[in-house]
């Protein structure tokens, strides 16, 4: 049998990481076709000389000549690509079968939807990309009959607890999907207290150790909203049958509620490459290296509603998922400025919801019905973004 090639989009970050992983666990199975990454570039420099890809992306010239000459020392015969047209070519190879695409942010459009086009067997975990172009990116996966597979923990979840072959989720009798969160670290904490909040403090989540652009994201409870918005695309739903359950231990990763009573859960140790292993091997079962439940030891779950009053950001995400058009595409690209600017100590903590509830209210909203659509909406929102920072950063 032929090995799977995989391209890893963001091999260098958290979900690339745990791909690889999980990946050099099974390397009689999977081969790397290509690997992508924008900073940490001697990381890279080592998976090339792990994984000995055929080609390695980056995103300038400067980090291409360090990757260059690293490679070389090593004696890695890796061929080393830059930009995002390459990023979109190692995605839509004919030689590719399944691209992971765990770039953060906007940035992860281009290649996931060159994967998508191309009809790849793509692993999504660049929720942003979904958020942004849902519509696009569901009509390419249709068009080429692409498998797009989830690897954001929650909506691994509700697909492994979902009818297998429905297409219609109230044909499957289907009632409702439950989207757990954690809460983050500022669970239980008043808009007051997570004034003079630190960065550190911000991306130390309880449970999941991840990068830091959706640590943040988990702080604000902005990733879940970006999570109802990726959740109605990808489960073909409306954002009111979906709802959010705030769940401190993470074991519960998300659930699905029947028309018979019947809530369906899937359960599991907070470890990414346990949905990375799902999907990788789809519809078979690999192993992941991730330890046991010990439901013993966890002891107790507890449940309880999401605060929308001193997490805002939620509020705002459900905004964008009630008006639709661009509205996610707004909230997205505000979302990522607002975010940046607190890692870089121009703003704080709660003023990145301040941030974004300015861009939405003074936005015209419009259909975004092609890739430069959505575009030309994401840089209008990213530079009203960074006026309001500029007129309100400490
Ligand atoms: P990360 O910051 O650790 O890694 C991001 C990767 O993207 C890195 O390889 C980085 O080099 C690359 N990258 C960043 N900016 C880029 C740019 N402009 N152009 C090209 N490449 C760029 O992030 P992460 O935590 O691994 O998250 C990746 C994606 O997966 C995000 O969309 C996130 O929401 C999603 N996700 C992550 C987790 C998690 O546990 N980490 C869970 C669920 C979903
Ligand atoms: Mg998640």
């Amino acid at each position: 049998m032929n090995m799977n090639q995989i391209t890893v989009l963001g091999a260098t970050g958290s979900i690339g990481v745990s791909t690889l992983d999980v990946i050099e666990q099974h390397s009689h199975d999977y081969n790397i076709f290509a690997l992508t990454g924008n900073k940490k570039i001697p990381l890279l420099a080592e998976q090339c000389a792990k994984f000995n890809p055929k080609y390695a992306v980056v995103m300038d010239a400067e980090a291409a000549a360090e990757l260059i000459s690293l490679l070389t020392q090593n004696h890695v015969s890796t061929q080393v690509l830059v930009g995002t047209d390459a990023l979109a070519s190692v995605s839509s190879h004919e030689d590719v079968d399944i691209v992971m695409a765990a770039i953060v942010g906007s940035a992860g459009l281009v290649p996931t939807l060159a994967a998508a086009s191309a009809g790849k067997k793509v692993l999504l975990a660049n929720k942003e990309s979904l958020v942004m172009a849902g519509n696009l990116l569901m009509q390419a996966v249709d068009k080429s009959g692409a498998t797009l597979l989830p690897i954001d923990s929650e909506h691994n979840a509700i697909f492994q607890c979902l009818p297998r072959d429905i297409k219609s989720l109230s044909k499957g009798g289907v009632s409702k999907l439950l989207l757990s969160a954690s809460g983050g670290p500022f669970r239980g904490w008043s808009l007051g207290d997570m004034g003079e909040v630190t960065r550190e403090q911000a991306c130390a989540h309880p449970n999941w150790s991840m990068g830091q652009k959706i640590s943040v994201d988990s702080a604000t409870m902005m990733n879940k909203g970006l999570e109802l918005i990726e959740a109605c695309w990808l489960f073909d739903v409306t954002y009111d049958q979906v709802d959010i359950v705030v769940h401190p231990q993470s074991i519960i990763h998300s659930l699905v509620q029947y028309v018979d009573g019947s809530v369906l859960a899937q359960m599991g140790n907070p470890d990414m490459r346990t949905p990375i292993a799902h999907a990788l091997a789809w519809p078979k079962r690999i192993t992941s290296g991730v330890s046991d439940l010990n439901l013993a030891e966890i002891a107790r779950l507890d449940f309880e509603e999401p605060d929308l009053v001193n997490f805002p950001s939620l509020g705002l995400a459900y905004e964008a998922a009630r008006v639709g058009l661009d509205a996610p595409v707004v909230l997205n690209a505000s979302n990522e400025i607002a975010v940046q600017a607190f890692l870089d100590g121009r703003i704080g903590f709660t003023q990145i919801a301040e941030v974004v509830a300015d861009t939405m209210a003074h936005a015209i909203f419009n259909e975004p019905d092609s890739l430069s659509g959505v575009q030309e909406s994401d840089k209008e929102a990213r530079a009203r973004s960074a006026e309001i920072i500029l007129r309100v950063q400490r």
